[in-house]
């Protein structure tokens, strides 16, 4: 297909399943602004550095297919491994900086190599105008911003705010493996970024993150990280140094991990 000639545009929302209203959410901005919208569903070994986390990746195709059917997606790309990383494929090295060693990258070795390794094939079969990422992982927005950078892609990236569930917690495909008890215990997370926001001009920097953290220790969380950083996730020192600020948080509970994040400073959230 000429997609010039045919003045199409397509929308991409590349995902791993288990779908739930954040990854709607982008199927239909995708759909306000292009001709065509394709969901891909792979869930990317290349990507998981723990193997225990990637066997229980929920696996939902079933249910994902009526998800998109009634969101009106118009193309479903549903791969096999094979098909993403074909016998012989040789895998790129990515230069993506210090962004990529803080934050989720100091935890997850190779996880970002290994995103940028699918997104980048995945965008080679599916030419996109429009790539829609969600900010619930927002260091992957700026590793894939950069990687796009890099390799000379030409394709926009759309960022959609995170979607909720009511009481707070940020929609996640790996919310369907908490039980009842933690399930309750996870909504945590939202309070901890919510306490930083309500308390970011009466606390210091240190006290904010220490008190987040020991909120998330005392609900049963074994915490990786909470950092408030600049919109770029450079260090702060303080909280006057910036305009815009992030609280970011990665914290597991019974071997389930789940991570968030807020803009503190946008009165909005
Ligand atoms: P995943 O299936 O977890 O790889 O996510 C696929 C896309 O959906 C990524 O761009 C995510 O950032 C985005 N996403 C995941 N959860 C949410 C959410 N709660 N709200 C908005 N976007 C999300």
């Amino acid at each position: 297909m000429d997609k010039k000639k045919e003045n199409i545009s397509i929308g991409f929302v590349p995902t791993m399943g288990a779908l739930h209203q954040g990854h709607i959410s982008l199927i239909s901005k995708s759909k306000t602004d292009n001709l065509l919208t394709v969901c891909s569903i792979f869930v990317n070994p290349t990507q998981f550095n723990n193997p225990d986390d990637f066997k229980k990746y929920p696996i939902t195709i079933e249910s994902d297919i009526e998800i998109l059917e009634a969101a009106g997606c118009d193309i479903l790309f549903l791969p096999q491994r094979e098909e993403v990383y074909p016998p012989g494929f040789i895998k790129t090295h990515y230069e993506l900086g210090g962004l990529e060693n803080i934050l989720e990258g100091s935890y997850r070795q190779g996880h970002f190599q290994g995103v940028c390794l699918v997104v980048e094939r995945l965008l080679n079969i599916i030419p996109c105008d429009i790539l829609y990422l969600g900010q619930k992982d927002y260091q992957q927005c700026m590793i894939i911003e950069k990687m796009t950078q890099l390799r000379n892609i030409n394709c926009s990236i759309k960022i959609s705010p995170t979607i909720r569930e009511k009481d707070g917690l940020a929609m996640s495909s790996r919310n369907s493996r908490l039980s009842n008890s933690e399930r309750t215990a996870a909504t945590i997370i939202y309070q901890a970024l919510i306490y930083m926001k309500s308390n970011l001009k009466n606390k210091s920097l240190d006290d904010l993150k220490n008190n987040a953290y020991q909120m998330l220790e005392e609900s049963g969380f074994e915490v990786d990280y909470i950092d408030i950083t600049d919109q770029h996730l450079g260090s702060v020192e303080n909280l006057n140094s910036s305009n815009t600020l992030v609280g970011l948080i990665a914290a597991t509970i019974n071997s389930i991990r789940l991570i968030d994040n807020m803009i503190l400073t946008n009165i909005d959230e």
